[in-house]
């Protein structure tokens, strides 16, 4: 019988069922929702975006996320197509109207003949009767399948902490102080240069509002004292305390940016919105992710010119993070050593991020079907973006076992530091002027790793 089981109907999951019935196997996909949601999913849609609508830099010769969505694209990705299709202008981005997408997503797992969807929590390790079993319930599985897994790697602790941003209703922002720019007036796929509002800060304006989000109350999450931050997302507050210039060189950075209504002075600072779905309603701070109490986040972020009466969407708040100790505990080709028929995806295996975790689940699908069809597992090289992210998270880095017992694995996105470096030959009879060897050596990754995407696709393919 060459069912597969998959939990979890996420990015991973839903992505991993499609490459598996697109392979021509049956799937049987386990989905909690809604009879079950967690602290950030609102709906019972497949791979809903749970907070911004990004998919991050869509540039495939210069951008390893870039790069990331090209190879999936070639591996006919079910997230891709569906994002592709329900673009919002962002820039150099690649952001999506988050229902339209969805919904994309939703439909097309519905209408494949051999996939069945059932709405049920999965509460213990899938049963052995199941076989072959993906498990990609995200950084929010749920607790008592959380803490079965826990006992059944014996690991210490599968949870940490994350933060996401508040969202805006666009017509409670005062465009007569805000303005719509994108840096550097960078014109991307979709895009006019004009795609993000930007609020500008004075210097005096500025230092005051770190110092209200330093002495801002947070909220208390006692049992999780101690628990790390993933660096890459981390609370706007807790970069305010990391000093006062911090933010003014992190998210409210002001350059490449102009008032359009005081082109003679130079914003200290910037607070950028982007667009967060198609009708243009709604707009989400960028980087603005916190663990501010709710009446702070109103009071303190109504402080910034141009949301002094703004109306928000949705606040900012704290959310688990679960995640494996993946070097030690699961194989190449995403197995728990310990117990085969489980392979795991997505976020839950410590990559970081909707493309990765998507990607992820595209590999783990198709691993499956390898296996199930008696073929060799190859995952691909290790310098294509997907086999770098593999890399990373199957064991190119420091265990916990390694690092004494300290836990050093931690979730990461895609990025072109996980590739085995190039070499780019001097231009002739003089030295690489200002960025010209960075940008000639990410597009040589970048090439590289198409190349032996496609290569890799075109061989030992399931
Ligand atoms: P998910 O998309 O969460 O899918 C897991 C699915 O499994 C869910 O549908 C869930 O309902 C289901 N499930 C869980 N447990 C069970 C069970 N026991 N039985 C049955 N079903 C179950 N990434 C970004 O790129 N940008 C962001 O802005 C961003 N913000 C984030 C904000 C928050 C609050 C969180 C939690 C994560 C954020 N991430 C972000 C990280 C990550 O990319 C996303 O969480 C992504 O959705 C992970 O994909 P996934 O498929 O692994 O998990």
């Amino acid at each position: 019988d060459h069912t597969i089981h998959i939990v979890g109907a996420g990015l991973a999951g839903s992505e991993a069922a499609w490459q598996i019935a697109e392979a021509g196997l049956s799937v049987v996909l386990h989905e909690m929702r809604p009879s079950r949601s967690t602290d950030a999913h609102k709906t019972d849609g497949l791979a809903e975006l749970v907070c911004s609508n990004s998919f991050r830099s869509d540039d495939a010769t210069a951008n390893a996320v870039g790069v990331l969505h090209a190879e999936m694209r070639l591996a006919g990705s079910l997230i891709m197509a569906s994002a592709d299709a329900n673009q919002v202008p962002a820039g150099g981005a690649l952001a999506v109207d988050r229902e339209g997408f969805s919904r994309a997503v939703t439909e097309a797992i519905a209408r494949h003949s051999r996939i069945e969807l059932r709405r049920e929590v999965v509460s213990t390790v899938p049963p052995e009767e199941w076989g072959s079993t993906i498990v990609a319930t995200g950084p929010l599985t749920a607790p008592e399948l959380a803490e079965s897994i826990r006992l059944a790697t014996g690991a210490d602790s599968l949870a940490f902490f994350d933060a996401i941003a508040p969202i805006v209703h666009f017509d409670s922002i005062d465009m007569n102080k805000a303005w719509f720019q994108s840096r550097y007036d960078k014109v991307g796929p979709g895009g006019t240069g004009k795609d993000y509002i930007n609020c500008p800060m004075n210097r005096e304006e500025y230092e005051a509002f770190v110092n209200a989000l330093i002495s801002g109350e947070k909220t208390a999450f006692h049992e999780w004292e101690g628990t790390p931050y993933f660096d890459g997302c981390l609370p706007i507050e807790v970069m305010a305390d990391r000093g006062i210039e911090t933010l003014r060189h992190g998210p409210m950075k002001p350059m490449g940016l102009t008032n359009a209504h005081k082109p003679d002075e130079k914003p200290y600072a910037v607070v950028q919105l982007r667009q967060d779905n198609a009708l243009g309603t709604l707009y989400n701070m960028v980087g603005f992710q916190t663990k501010l109490k709710y009446g702070e986040q109103t009071r303190i972020f109504r402080t910034i010119p141009a949301l002094e009466n703004a109306e928000f969407a949705r606040l900012g708040g704290l959310h688990r993070n679960t995640y494996l100790d993946s070097p030690r505990l699961l194989d190449q080709s995403l197995r728990l050593k310990a117990l085969p028929r489980l392979r795991f995806a997505g976020q839950i295996t410590g990559c970081e991020g909707y493309v990765e975790s998507a990607a992820v689940g595209l590999m783990a699908g198709r691993f499956a079907v390898a296996e199930a069809n008696g073929l060799s597992v190859t995952p691909p090289p290790v310098t294509t973006a997907t086999g770098a992210l593999l890399a990373h998270i199957t064991g190119g880095h420091l265990s916990a076992e390694e690092e004494g017992g300290k836990r050093s694995f931690q979730p990461m996105n895609v990025n072109f530091g996980l590739f085995p470096p190039v070499q780019i030959p001097r231009p002739e009879g003089r030295r690489f002027r200002g960025k010209e060897k960075t940008t000639a050596k990410k597009r040589a990754l970048a090439e590289r790793a198409l190349d032996d995407f496609a290569s890799w696709l075109a061989g030992g393919q399931p």
